[in-house]
């Protein structure tokens, strides 16, 4: 079975209604990114920190996948495909993509202050300050932020290494290291970017830019990989 290799960033969920980080009229217009997503955020002020991502875990919950993320699970029916995201929300997942790596960590989920190895899931939209691990410690939102190291980042440089297509949906390659991923794809593998305003993909080997919204984009490319798989 042939393996696809999708790295999604923020733009394939924005026709869920979840807006991007770098758009114009994005999230980092209206916070501080050093205030809600850095560990010295959290230092200053952890109920600060937990009232943004409560709020960004309502909007998830209450979002639905979107014909890009339907089309990408529906790829699985001839390809062994392997998604690896930039976003925290769930609709890849909650639209039955199988295999999902989560580079920056999941808003529906919790961990411990202590031990990073203690995950939880959050029931409801809420976490809050005095909700504690098992072994005692507050709770913080199972986010990577700036300035923290990426954990999954060795697994997706090999996921990516072993891609014979690999597509790019949604990302302004402005997050390192995430953006750099593409560079591990083997040459000779096709390779796709779907985002209406396509940046930072210069000296890409036999890249096909599609430059459409990915509710578009993504389901005119699934037809064409399935119908090409025969
Ligand atoms: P970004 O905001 O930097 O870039 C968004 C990209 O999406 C742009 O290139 C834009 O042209 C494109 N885009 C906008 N609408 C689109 C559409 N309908 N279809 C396809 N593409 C579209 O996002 P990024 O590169 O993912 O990096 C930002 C960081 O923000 C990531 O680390 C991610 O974890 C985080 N983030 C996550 C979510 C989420 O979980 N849904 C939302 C916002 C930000």
């Amino acid at each position: 079975m042939k393996k696809v290799v999708v790295l999604t960033g923020a733009g394939i969920s924005a026709e869920s209604g979840i807006k991007t980080f770098r758009d114009s009229g994005g999230l980092w217009e209206e916070v501080d990114i050093n205030e809600v997503a850095t560990p010295e955020g959290w230092k200053k002020n952890p109920a600060r920190v937990l009232e943004f991502y409560n709020l960004r875990r309502k909007q998830v919950l209450d979002a639905k996948p979107n014909a890009g993320h339907l089309a990408l699970a529906e790829l699985e029916n001839v390809f062994d495909v392997q998604v690896i995201t930039q976003n925290i929300d769930n609709l890849h997942e909650r639209a039955g993509s199988k295999k999902v790596l989560h580079l920056h960590g999941e808003v529906t989920k919790s961990r411990s202050s202590l031990d990073p190895g203690l995950i939880y899931e959050i029931e409801g939209w809420q976490l809050d300050i005095g909700d504690k691990c098992s072994k005692g410690s507050q709770l913080r939102p199972h986010i990577v932020w700036f300035g923290e190291l990426v954990p999954n980042m060795e697994l997706a440089y090999r996921m990516a290494s072993e891609a014979d297509i690999f597509i790019v949906v949604g990302t302004s390659l402005n997050v390192h290291p995430a953006a750099g991923l593409v560079h591990y794809a083997p040459e000779q593998a096709l390779k796709f970017f779907v985002d209406p305003n396509p940046a930072g993909v210069e000296g890409i080997q036999h890249l096909e830019l599609i430059q459409e919204k990915a509710g578009k984009g993504l389901p005119t490319l699934v037809r064409k990989l399935l119908s090409e798989s025969h």
